[in-house]
């Protein structure tokens, strides 16, 4: 799996979503600040770009010039895919050397999707931009170059509403789902079963989709999909005890912090055994010999 270098411009945004974790952090950085930061890296090939909102800093497109001009051969657009709705700019950052895109939705409706960005009209703009992005992705002169992901936050505002999402987003096109679980207060098992329904059809329509949030005792038959398995892992003693004996032990961290801290451990048991154990383990260690150096 490539390790991206995160490079936050700031905190401004375009939406209101309620779980924001950076817009009352950090000021805006400017131009010079970032190339810094893109200098102080020991290796700049991956660099993922995120806020706030990315699209707003004023200066994106002279970053992303820089960057590639120092090393970086992957840049990752983390956004709300609003301002991908205008044709013009979006060209000019594919052009710039922008080629991954990890689009934010929330829904396959505004209703779904606006009631977690809190801002009217944002749901067709993400969805132009996301249009847009297919269009240029199978268009003669971009094809095969530009990568689309898809952020699903997985909230009990849209459990009823994952399917319908995935469907949507298969029609736009996208590469890779990630279905993340953003909200302390779901009902843990229940939401599960959503995520998996939700990525059984993306596997339907040919779509490699991951979540996150939901350990592997969480996901019987979906491990594959578990994004976390793929991330370095805490000690046992750091892992709660209900964790000690778990076949996953050596490859889960365990259950979520946020969810612990809610007290809701009962949902979380040792799995004793379970045929894909070895798949992952297989999957892990092919990535490993794939990975860049
Ligand atoms: S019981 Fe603990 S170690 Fe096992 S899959 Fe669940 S969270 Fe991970």
């Amino acid at each position: 799996m490539i390790a991206y270098q995160k490079l936050c411009l700031g905190p401004e945004g375009n939406n209101d979503c309620a779980m924001c974790s950076v817009k009352n952090e950090q000021k805006t950085c400017t131009l010079t600040e970032l190339i810094h930061q893109v200098n102080a890296l020991a290796d700049p090939e991956n660099l993922e770009l995120c806020g706030g909102e990315s699209t707003l800093h004023k200066d994106l497109l002279s970053l992303i010039s820089s960057a590639r001009g120092r090393g970086a051969k992957r840049i990752k657009l983390v956004t709300m895919g609003r301002r991908l709705a205008d044709w013009d700019l979006l060209t000019e950052l594919i052009d710039e050397g922008c080629r991954l895109f990890e689009v934010r939705i929330h829904g396959s409706r505004p209703e779904t999707h606006e009631a977690i960005t809190g801002d009217h009209g944002s749901f067709d703009q993400t969805v132009q931009g996301l249009q847009n992005l297919s269009t240029l992705s199978n268009s003669a002169e971009y094809e095969g170059a530009i990568y689309v992901a898809a952020r699903v936050g997985v909230t009990r505002a849209n459990l009823e509403d994952l399917v319908p999402t995935i469907a949507l987003l298969a029609s736009l096109g996208v590469d890779r789902i990630i279905l993340a679980r953003t909200a302390s207060d779901l009902p843990t098992t229940k939401a599960a079963r959503a995520v998996e329904n939700a990525m059984r059809v993306a596997a339907l329509n040919r779509i490699w989709s991951v979540c996150e949030g939901f350990p592997p005792c969480l996901m019987k038959g979906s491990e594959m999909h578990v994004a976390e398995l793929l991330r370095p892992v805490l000690s046992e003693t750091q892992k709660p005890k209900g964790c000690r004996g778990c076949t996953y032990i050596d490859l889960c961290n365990g259950p979520p912090e946020d969810v612990i801290a809610q007290g809701g451990l009962r949902e979380f048991r040792a799995v004793s055994s379970s045929p894909y154990v070895e798949d992952v383990r297989r999957l892990l260690t092919m990535r490993s010999l794939h990975a860049e150096p």
